[in-house]
């Protein structure tokens, strides 16, 4: 069996299949250690945390106190204190760059894709505190979520409600009021991930603000008052069919005290800016699913023997293998370009820079495609298995749970192809992307595409939104093949 499946072997590790397509940036010795971590515990945590389901809250302790603690095994608080103790995202502050987290986050992803969202999530509430917050908030906040040695606090980012999330502009009912140095909030959040947080940050309205996306506003809500009561209630979590090493609760912030972040004239870019650190954090997941979820099949088709011989030499299976493996080269190459664009423009604030505008765009892109390529991939992977994958002894039916999620939250697919087709229309921001892939596209290929996203552009508003997934999901594999042709490239 040995050189049977060579040229894919790197599919059972998240670092050499990066270092293939990456390069050195990913190789560094904390990254190593943490995914041998994960090969000999983290895994077998992981599983049991799948199977084991919905975490409990238990709201009162023995003295009749409310705590609303989460009710994990022991194992997982080890889990999940391990990515942050390992540097996830303490490095990246400390090297000033985003890299070290984003590739940390791949490495989860690999092997826990919901266990990524509590550090995507506490990255979405460092940034803006160390954009926006003042030095007292920062030193009061920053140390504990950065901690290197024992229990880092948690960030989360809370915006949905019942209403429904995609339209957050109409459907945010909770409210603001300000009081005295700071704020007081009320309302309840509908799908809160990581439910138990020390900090969250939160989308509310001011008080008489206009009931559109410029009456939002971000603030900083600490799970504790400063007399060391709840600052806000679990009402209970949900019963999700994945993404389960993540408690996602409802939230009831009732007169919450809480701190603006910039001014509420600004808060639509704020809560912007902290959707794009999560939505490139789940196009790197979603790559990392999809690669887990062949490796996977890869190891069942070595072994698995129809017509004499292992499936994975069937002519059709292989070239199966053999295309998708190089879909997900590009789809990687894709999800990095993000994540480099995204470390270059972090720090800026509105009034934007035209490289935050390619930045959306790709950002757009990596989220819409990647998570699409999960879905596709873990569906495929557990046809693979055959009956065999609809069971839960093998690992296919859960990459294909997780993977569903992944192109939901975050903003649906549909939410990305929209976002996207707005940021091309008012910032031309698909002559930024064209213009950043030159070098390594033909020039007659670039012009084409031009002239079909101008086209596209100009139609009556309603054909251009239901037309647009076909030029958006070619745009997508259009920039994903063209980054890839770059990196194969001699330098
Ligand atoms: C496991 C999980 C954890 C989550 N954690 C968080 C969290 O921590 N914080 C948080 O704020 N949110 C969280 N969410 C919520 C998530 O962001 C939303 O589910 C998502 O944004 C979509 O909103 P919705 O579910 O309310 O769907 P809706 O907004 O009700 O949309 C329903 C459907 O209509 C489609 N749709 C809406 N408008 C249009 C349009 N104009 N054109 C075409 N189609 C459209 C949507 O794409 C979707 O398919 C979480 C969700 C899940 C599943």
């Amino acid at each position: 069996m040995g050189n049977m499946a060579s040229g894919f072997d790197s599919l059972r590790s998240p670092l050499r299949f990066l270092g293939e397509v990456l390069g050195d940036v990913s190789r560094q010795e904390w990254l190593r250690s943490y995914e041998e971590w994960w090969q000999h515990d983290g895994q077998g945590i992981s599983d049991a945390v799948d199977r084991g389901g919905t975490p409990w809250v238990r709201m009162f302790d023995r003295l009749g106190e409310r705590v609303d603690e989460i009710l994990y095994p022991p194992e997982y608080w080890r889990m999940l204190q391990h990515g942050y103790g390992s540097g996830v995202l303490w490095r990246a502050f400390e090297q000033e760059s985003l890299l070290p987290a984003y590739l940390g986050i791949y490495v989860t992803s690999f092997y826990d894709p919901g266990l990524s969202c509590p550090y995507t999530v506490s990255l979405g509430t460092i940034a803006p505190l160390l954009k926006y917050g003042d030095r007292e908030l920062q030193a009061r906040f920053l140390p504990r979520l950065l901690e290197r040695q024992g229990a880092a606090w948690q960030g989360a980012t809370w915006m949905t409600e019942i209403k429904g999330g995609s339209d957050l502009g109409a459907n945010v009912e909770t409210v603001a009021r300000p009081s005295g140095n700071d704020w007081r909030l009320t309302g309840d959040k509908y799908f809160a991930s990581n439910a138990g947080a020390e900090l969250a940050v939160v989308a509310a309205r001011p008080e008489g603000a206009p009931q559109n996306v410029r009456g939002l506003a971000l603030y900083l809500v600490p799970r504790r008052r400063e007399d060391g009561q709840l600052n806000y209630f679990i009402r209970r979590l949900k019963d999700k069919i994945a993404t389960r090493s993540v408690p996602t609760g409802e939230i009831e912030l009732r007169d919450s005290q809480a701190w603006l972040l910039g001014t509420v004239e600004q808060g639509i870019y704020l809560i912007l800016e902290v959707l794009n650190l999560s939505r490139v954090a789940n196009s790197m997941g979603s790559v990392a699913l999809a690669q887990r979820a062949m490796a996977d099949a890869l190891s069942f088709a070595e072994r698995r023997v129809a017509f004499g011989k292992p499936i994975f030499e069937q002519p059709l299976l292989r070239q199966q293998f053999e295309d998708r493996l190089l879909q997900l080269r590009a789809a990687s190459r894709l999800a990095w370009e993000a994540v480099e664009l995204l470390n270059q423009v972090w720090r800026e604030k509105p009034p934007y820079s035209e490289r935050y505008h390619l930045f959306r765009l790709v950002a757009h892109l990596a989220k819409y495609w990647t998570a699409e390529f999960a879905v596709q991939t873990a569906k495929w992977a557990m046809e693979v298995h055959g009956g065999l994958g609809t069971v839960q002894e093998y690992s296919a039916e859960r990459w294909l749970r997780e993977a569903m999620i992944l192109a939901i939250w975050e903003g649906t697919s549909h939410r990305q192809i929209l976002d996207g087709l707005e940021v091309m229309e008012r910032k031309g921001a698909h002559r930024l992307l064209l213009q950043h892939l030159g070098g390594s596209t033909p020039p007659p290929a670039l012009r084409d595409m031009e002239s079909r996203v101008e086209k596209q552009l100009a139609l009556p508003a309603d054909q251009k939104q239901a037309s647009a997934e076909s030029l958006f999901s070619d745009l997508a594999a259009f920039t994903a093949d063209a980054l890839l042709v770059r990196t194969s490239q001699p330098a």
